[in-house]
């Protein structure tokens, strides 16, 4: 890596020139170094806006799931019926799915050889349990906190390997060289301008510049557009940006909502819910506590089912709502919390007054199903809190080491947006159609409609190590010569000294940033999360356009320190933005509800009496599976434009080992 500097617009800012930069310091942004180190570049370097950020390392639950390969057992299993297993889940890439499948034991394995501690019995296999989307047991766990045993143990890699860390710089844009008119060629990212968190005082502002001929992104999800999310409050995402670079979008529509706690993050899926806590609601002046869920069930043993089932059928599914199903409950709980404006708790002190007598609850209520798990885990007696102690003493220590204790205390709740299936558009080399840009973990539209839970995971590590495989074979070529450089960066460059000096020519004596953050937040979590319609989707997208347009006005800042938000929240908005467009095509194109939200159909039914009509919903007919929807934003205009692709299937290849041998040798296979 050489550094040196250039000047723009009168200010001397910093160019570092290297091969290949990384984005993000999560599990798929430290994989993608330390593979791309193990293959042999070494001219590259980690840029994290924080080493201690992100989803893979704040984040777990119950039992935090990694998907892969079946390693043990008789039981039959192969790369293509894994393969298939992923492309089932609806409007997924069968060529990525196959890929998918055929990384998962080689990055699960060097996950192992690196020290997370997935189980395996005494003769060295990897058992595994089924989970939700997995006809095998394909699943395992390291625990609560699988994804953060990953990312410490890829960073000690990373970090022996002395590779270079910008820690404390965030990436406000990427610069590309676009192509001149008949050239007949693709755009290509050439570098990127980062902050530096630590130089915002200066007169630069922070303005450091990276002129590298490869980015490996790996961002993470779009958490930063909702209000009601259980991602870890330090993950917000970076895809706008890349959005405004012309990378395009696929399959923004399907992202994963479900209940978890608010004031520390939590999925409450498992044991939290099969223990049978009580749902409350109050008012927003804490007043007027009620067992909302007994207004809508016909029965206390129907209710106590669905509150069981929700235990492992925690993502909200419109097919899972009919018939008092599980995903009832999340349309509950969000009428309560956003249509009636009120809050929600699960107490874990009492039990449900609908279904006991002086406070014992009646288990002859409960279905076979119930009522057969709670007996065989030796549960048929007192409090849910009893309950939980007794099945899963560690989840009740688990809230009270993050201060909240369940023996006394009522937990808030919502239907939290929790990962993006969708995302930046990839080929299977993880490479977007901005060349030598590979988008890697949750920040690539890896995933269609349905997956197995664990697959995230997974991902983070084979995306990655695709894209540094790609990177080693065919991009070493030097960045571009600093004459060039500044020739195609200097237009962007100028742009955003502009937009942070408005910023700072607004100062004053407070910051709005948190405030306008959490009005577009809002806006997303009533019109973009797990309930939609066209009309809100139309709205939302009037109302962000409005707030892109007026932001530099808008936006009032106290100090330099205040920059950084001003620039997520830019993000944040295109972000909104693009995705909002997304459902919007969606359901103008006849989507209706599936995968993990529901669409508002003027001719459907409204799940349960009692309920407003914007809950009226049909599922969807499936036409749509077999497609994906990419979307690409034209930053100049501000217009986005979809484009329905047909789903590519799972190659038959002949896999002749001779063949492939040759094809191996010669480099054909990575080209
Ligand atoms: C509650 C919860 C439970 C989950 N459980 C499971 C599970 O059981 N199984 C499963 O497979 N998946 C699960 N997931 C999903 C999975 O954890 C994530 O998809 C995965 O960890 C994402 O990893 P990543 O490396 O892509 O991104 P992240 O870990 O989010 O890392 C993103 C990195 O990019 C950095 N960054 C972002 N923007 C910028 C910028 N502008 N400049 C510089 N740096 C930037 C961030 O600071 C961070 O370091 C769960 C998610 C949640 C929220």
């Amino acid at each position: 890596m050489e550094t040196y500097k250039i000047n723009i617009e009168g200010l001397e800012l910093d160019v570092h020139r290297l091969n290949t930069v990384i984005v993000g310091s999560g599990a798929a942004g430290f994989n993608a170094a330390d593979s791309l180190h193990d293959l042999g570049q070494r001219d590259i370097a980690v840029i994290t806006e924080g080493m201690k950020m992100g989803t893979s390392r704040n984040t777990g639950s119950d039992k935090q799931t990694y998907y892969k390969l079946t390693l043990s057992g008789d039981a039959n299993d192969s790369v293509v019926e894994m393969a298939r297993n992923l492309f089932q889940g609806g409007a997924m890439h069968g060529d990525i799915a196959l890929v998918e499948a055929a990384l998962s034991a080689r990055a699960f394995y060097k996950l192992v050889n690196i020290g997370v501690p997935f189980p395996h019995n005494k003769y060295g296999e990897y058992v595994g349990y089924k989970t939700d989307h997995d006809p095998r047991q394909r699943a395992t766990s390291a625990g609560p906190l699988t994804s953060r045993y990953m990312t410490e143990k890829l960073e000690k890699q990373v970090l022996k390997k002395a590779i270079r860390i910008f820690d404390g710089f965030q990436v406000i844009a990427i610069i590309t060289e676009k192509p001149t008119a008949g050239e007949g060629r693709d755009a290509k990212a050439v570098g990127l301008i980062a902050l530096n968190l630590k130089e915002l005082d200066m007169p630069h502002m922070g303005f450091t510049l990276f002129n590298c001929t490869n980015i490996i992104y790996a961002t993470g999800g779009p958490a930063g557009i909702y209000a009601t999310s259980v991602y870890p409050e330090s993950q917000t995402g970076a895809s706008g940006i890349a959005f405004e670079s012309g990378i395009k979008g696929i399959n923004l529509t399907e992202s994963q909502y479900g209940i978890a706690s608010t004031k520390f993050r939590w999925n409450l899926s498992g044991t939290y819910q099969q223990v049978l806590p009580r749902y409350v609601s109050v008012s927003c002046d804490g007043t007027d506590e009620k067992e909302f869920l007994n207004e809508y069930f016909e029965s206390p043993g129907k209710m106590l089912d669905a509150i069981f089932l929700k235990g492992y059928q925690w993502p909200f599914d419109p097919r899972k709502i009919s018939g008092f199903g599980s995903s009832i409950i999340d349309v509950l709980v969000y009428n309560e919390t956003q249509v009636k404006n009120r809050k929600v708790y699960l107490d874990f002190t009492r039990n449900n007054t609908w279904g006991s007598t002086n406070g014992e609850l009646d288990f002859s209520l409960l279905g076979q199903e119930t009522l057969s798990y709670l007996a065989n885990s030796g549960a048929l007696f007192g409090a849910p809190i009893d309950r939980l102690s007794k099945m899963n003493r560690p989840a009740v220590e688990l809230y009270k080491n993050n201060g909240i204790d369940l023996e006394k205390e009522y937990l808030e709740i919502a239907v939290c947006a929790q990962h993006n299936n969708g995302g930046l558009v990839g080929n299977v080399w993880w490479e977007s159609n901005v060349r030598h840009f590979f988008p890697v973990g949750e920040v690539n539209g890896t995933f269609g409609i349905y997956r197995p839970g664990g697959s995230a995971l997974n991902s983070t590590q084979v995306g990655s190590l695709r894209a540094a495989q790609y990177i080693s074979a065919n991009y070493a070529q030097e960045p571009l010569s600093k004459q060039d450089f500044i020739e195609v960066c200097q237009a962007v460059t100028a742009a955003k000294l502009e937009m942070a000096r408005s910023f700072m020519d607004n100062r004053s004596g407070t910051s709005n940033v948190i405030a306008l953050r959490l009005t577009a937040q809002e806006r997303m979590t009533k019109l973009g999360a797990l309930i939609r319609s066209l009309e809100g989707a139309e709205k939302g997208i009037e109302e962000c356009l409005e707030d892109i347009r007026n932001m530099k006005v808008r936006t009032k800042i106290k100090e330099a320190a205040d920059l950084p938000y001003a620039f997520q929240n830019h993000d944040i908005l295109v972000t909104q933005y693009v995705y909002l467009n997304a459902i919007k095509h969606y359901i103008s194109a006849g989507g209706r509800s599936r995968g993990s939200y529901l669409v508002y159909d003027e001719s459907g039914n409204i799940p349960l009496e009692g309920l407003g009509i914007q809950f009226r919903f049909s599922l969807d007919n499936g036409t749509l599976n077999d497609k994906v929807c990419e979307m690409v934003l034209d930053a100049d205009c501000y217009e986005c434009n979809a484009e329905w692709k047909p789903v590519r299937p799972i190659p038959e290849e002949g896999n002749w080992f001779e063949s492939v041998w040759n094809a191996f040798r010669e480099g054909e296979i990575i080209k």
